[in-house]
């Protein structure tokens, strides 16, 4: 686990290996940090290099913001996501 600034300020902590995910909106690579308050948030390294939370530039924002929980228990949680897209 490391500990990251994002470009708003926020310090997440985040383990590379563990952590690296695929964005269900867009398929960017995303990693899932922990934040202080030990809440899951996608985070993207943006062109400048600094790590920010992915809810601000994915296009499917909005949709994940409502209904995208992390997957943590598998392919059910997929599934469901998947149709909707
Ligand atoms: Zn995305």
């Amino acid at each position: 686990m490391i500990k990251l600034k994002l470009a708003g300020g926020a310090e997440v902590w985040v383990d590379f290996d563990l952590d690296k995910s695929r964005c269900k909106g867009c398929r960017k690579r995303i990693y899932w940090a922990t934040t202080c308050n030990a809440k899951k948030m996608p985070i993207i390294q943006n062109d400048d290099g600094q790590w920010q939370s992915h809810f601000y530039d994915c296009r499917k924002a909005a949709m994940f913001r409502r209904e995208y929980k992390p997957n943590t228990d598998g392919v059910g949680t997929d599934t469901k996501w998947l149709k909707k897209i």
